[in-house]
């Protein structure tokens, strides 16, 4: 391999882990490239809500938030499952703070603290430690009019174009908002058209990237990496593929691997997976890439089967592509509940989307299944709540919907029982009038509450369902993302299968990894936390050993 002109460092993928891992190394005096599949900059990251979860970080306190390491490190540890490594929570409470204040200071990066209102609480909200609010962070507007010529390579999320601030969407609780007859969303994804201005996740990835190219970080598009070149025990290089032709590329710290997770490669989804995965809205080319080139190379992997779940409704066709987006608030609004094809419930429908993704059951075995699954709803719940009426834009019912005036109907059409549907059904409205969910205790949990309503009475979750017509939607399986894949250590060090002992000279972070509070969800933002916060850890300890 030619070796003059190799950067220091090569990071692979241009996601939340890769572009920071870049920013921060590059800034710290490593000269990186960055190769990206795709012809467009910010991965998943782009397309995502934005939301980085950094506990005791340091703007808490803007939004009336009190947290310490010790309460942050409680709580990590009461959340994750028993696969994760508790060096992982310590890395993450110790670093993430660190982060956040590197990349204000030194890259002039802005996060804002989301408010403590409404649905900004931890996810576990009972475990010691929790927090309302302050630990997702989130960008400010960002106007891709500053990335001059370099505009058109950031992957920019059309649903993500600034129309209101992100931020009020909790303070003011509206998912609560009203139906109103001279507005209807477009639920389709359409294209972004000629806007300039976004939040969210672009917003995210607009400042990461316009930072990196401040700093001089190569990016390369288009150019996958097709495997990891060791020599010896090292780690040396990759193998990529530039105009259609295989090349090598060397770098004299190493590689990081941040490929995202592996969603839509339906045979390591079928190996690795435990539950089962219909939807993830993952971008397309997360395919385990990383993955397979870790364990080409000795990789032990670790954290794999699970993801971070989200189920998925549908949202209609639009260009002949099928959209799906994530349920959350529709779940918790009073006159909703879900039933199985036993036309049973099966779960507290208000609970946060990674523990509603673990109801639906596991792949194999004598476990009860959970899926097919419907959300089901009433008319006092379309009267009441727009996220409900907009599932019929313009009051047409689209064929994703099925809409009856008798439950005994809806239940053939759904092919359930009609009578256990009606028995669920008549439980159900008697735990809305008591108050009390006697089965799956909705509305008992702070979480549950704050994506309630607080006008219901006497349960913020509970509303009957009696009033005809009657609606039904399936709710399928899916996540966010996967996670889990090559063993990392609390610096993002590659663990080999043969000994446990790190590659040298290979890392990784985000999805492609188990770098993270494995076993669960802990806050809004959680995902992007660990990957950038491991993105960080990995720059700074290889800067450091060059120090
Ligand atoms: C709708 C939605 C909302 C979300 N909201 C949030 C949120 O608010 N907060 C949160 O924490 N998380 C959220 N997520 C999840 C979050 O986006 C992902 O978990 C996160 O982006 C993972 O970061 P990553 O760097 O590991 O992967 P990615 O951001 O997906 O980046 C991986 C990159 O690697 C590239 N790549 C893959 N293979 C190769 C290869 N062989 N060679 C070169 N490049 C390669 C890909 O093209 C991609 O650019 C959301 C996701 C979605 C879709």
């Amino acid at each position: 391999m030619a070796r003059t002109q190799d950067p220091d460092l090569i990071v692979i993928g241009a996601g939340a882990a890769g572009l920071t891992t870049a920013l921060v190394a590059t800034l710290r005096g490593l000269r990186v490239t960055v190769l990206e599949k795709t012809s467009v900059i910010g991965g998943t990251a782009s397309m995502s809500g934005g939301g980085v979860y950094i506990p005791n970080n340091r703007h808490v306190s803007e939004v009336g938030v009190t947290d310490s390491r010790e309460e942050a490190l409680a709580y990590l540890r009461a959340c994750a499952g028993a696969g994760a490594d508790d060096s992982h929570l310590v890395a993450l409470v110790d670093a993430g703070p660190r982060m956040v204040e590197y990349l204000e200071d030194e890259a002039g990066i802005i996060f804002r603290p989301w408010p403590s209102v409404g649905g900004t609480i931890d996810y576990r909200p009972w475990l010691p430690g929790s927090k309302h609010g302050g630990r997702p962070l989130t960008s400010p507007r960002f106007d891709t009019r500053r990335l001059g010529d370099q505009a058109g390579r950031l992957r920019v999320n059309p649903r993500a174009r600034w129309v209101q601030d992100p931020l009020d969407y909790y303070a003011e609780r509206k998912h609560l908002m009203a139906p109103s007859a001279d507005y209807t969303p477009r639920f389709a994804t359409g294209d972004a058209g000629d806007a300039v201005e976004f939040g969210s996740g672009t917003a995210l990835t607009g400042q990461l990237f316009l930072a990196c190219l401040n700093a001089g970080v190569e990016i390369r598009s288009e150019t996958p990496v097709r495997r990891l070149i060791r020599e010896g025990d090292r780690v040396v290089g990759v193998g990529i593929e530039h105009d259609g032709r295989p090349t090598e590329l060397a770098a004299g710290l190493g590689v990081v691997v941040a490929t995202g997770g592996y969603s839509h490669n339906e045979e390591l989804k079928r190996l690795w997976m435990e539950r089962p995965l219909q939807y993830s809205n993952e971008i397309a080319e997360n395919q385990g890439d990383g993955h397979l080139m870790g364990v080409a190379v000795g990789s032990q992997l670790a954290g794999l089967g699970d993801a971070w779940w989200m189920p998925q409704v549908e949202m209609g066709v639009d260009n002949g592509i099928l959209n799906t987006g994530g349920s959350r608030e529709d779940r918790s609004l009073p006159h909703t509940m879900m039933v199985n094809s036993r036309g049973r419930r099966f779960m507290n429908e208000s609970v946060n989307y990674y523990d509603a993704g673990e109801t639906f059951g596991l792949k194999a075995g004598a476990t009860p299944r959970n899926y097919p699954a419907w959300l089901l709803f009433d008319q006092q719940g379309v009267e009441r709540y727009a996220l409900l009426a907009w599932k019929m834009p313009g009051g047409v019912v689209p064929d994703w919907l099925v809409r009856s005036d008798s439950l005994a109907d809806l239940a053939g059409r759904l092919k359930i029982d009609a009578d256990a549907l009606t028995a669920s059904v008549d439980r159900f409205n008697g735990f809305a009038r008591s108050g009390i969910d006697e089965d799956f205790h909705r509305g008992e949990d702070e979480w549950d509450r704050a994506w309630g309503d607080p006008a219901q009475l006497p349960n913020p979750s509970l509303g009957t369902l009696e009033k005809a017509p009657f609606y039904a939607m399936p709710v399928h399986t899916g996540a966010l993302a996967t996670r889990g894949g090559l063993r990392v250590d609390d610096r993002g060090r590659v663990l080999a299968a043969l000994d446990g002992e790190p590659i040298p000279g290979l890392f990784a972070a985000g999805n492609c990894s188990n770098g993270g509070p494995t076993g669960s969800y802990p806050g809004a933002g959680a995902t992007l936390g660990a990957a950038m916060t491991f993105g960080f850890i990995i720059a700074s300890t290889l800067a450091d050993s060059r120090a």
